[in-house]
């Protein structure tokens, strides 16, 4: 609410006072936990940083997209989900859920590592201009399990090297057409195994094919986001959201 005064700490004081080098009197944008931006007049004191809300801000509308993308990205070796989580957060999508399956290899994913895709996931949402900060989900401990979670969404699209050769602009207007929730299912370095496509397609998803190319895992969620994202920007978002709730 305008006048409230916030105490800011940390990275985020690290950031205004050495990197960006604000000083009292500079204006920032904040966004609250409901997810409203306000202009923030910043008091700044060493390193101490307070900020002062001032007017609210309509948020540029157009930076979140106009369906919901849920990526279920099956856990990567090493650093490489940071880098996704970066990426897929700046291409519009809602949310991640990481997942084991048969062939991934890391089979822990520690509160350490959950914490910083947290953190990376919001400042990347902060960086690009959104104003709700996708969540990333604790990861799920089996295919199983996020094959169980398909029903919440009103489709599912399966990344496979080895669906049907039919390209994205052909495939995605007609899947994408008045739907709301969209999963995007991405598989480990090893891939799916046939067992875990037929799985999937039991229900209901539908399997996608990226191109002629086998592209790296964490190259894939984002390959698929920015085509989903570059399509539905060119549909209007009354189309988009014309069916009905449910
Ligand atoms: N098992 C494969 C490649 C796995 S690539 C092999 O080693 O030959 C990792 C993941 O990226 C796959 O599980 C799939 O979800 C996605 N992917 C990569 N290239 C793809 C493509 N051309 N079409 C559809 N999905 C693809």
């Amino acid at each position: 609410m305008p006048g409230t005064a916030i105490d800011i700490a940390g990275g985020d004081a690290h950031k205004i006072v050495r990197v960006l080098r604000l000083a009292s009197g500079d204006r920032i944008e904040v966004v609250d936990s409901a997810g409203s931006l306000f202009a923030a007049e910043l008091t700044v004191d060493g390193t101490a940083v307070r900020a002062t809300l001032l007017e609210p801000i309509d948020a540029d509308e157009r930076a979140e997209s106009a369906l919901q993308i849920d990526v279920a990205q099956a856990m990567p070796k090493g650093q490489k989900m940071d880098f996704i989580v970066e990426k897929a957060v700046e291409l519009g999508a809602a949310a991640l859920l990481p997942f084991h399956s048969e062939r991934t290899i890391v089979h822990e994913a520690g509160g350490a590592k959950l914490e910083r895709w947290r953190r990376l996931a919001k400042t990347a949402a902060l960086q690009c201009g959104r104003r709700t900060i996708p969540a990333v989900r604790d990861p799920l401990p089996s295919f199983e399990a996020l094959v169980a979670a398909f029903d919440r969404y009103d489709c599912v699209l399966f990344a496979w090297e080895l669906a049907a050769r039919v390209p994205l602009r052909e495939r995605l207007p007609d899947l994408l057409a008045r739907k709301e929730r969209v999963l995007v299912v991405v598989g480990p370095e090893g891939g799916f195994t046939h067992a875990e496509a037929e799985a999937a397609c039991a229900r209901g998803a539908h399997p996608i094919w990226l191109g002629p190319r086998i592209l790296r895992t964490e190259t894939a969620a984002l390959a698929l986001l920015a085509v989903i994202d570059a399509l539905v920007l060119s549909v209007p978002a009354t189309e988009l959201r014309t069916k009905a709730s449910y």
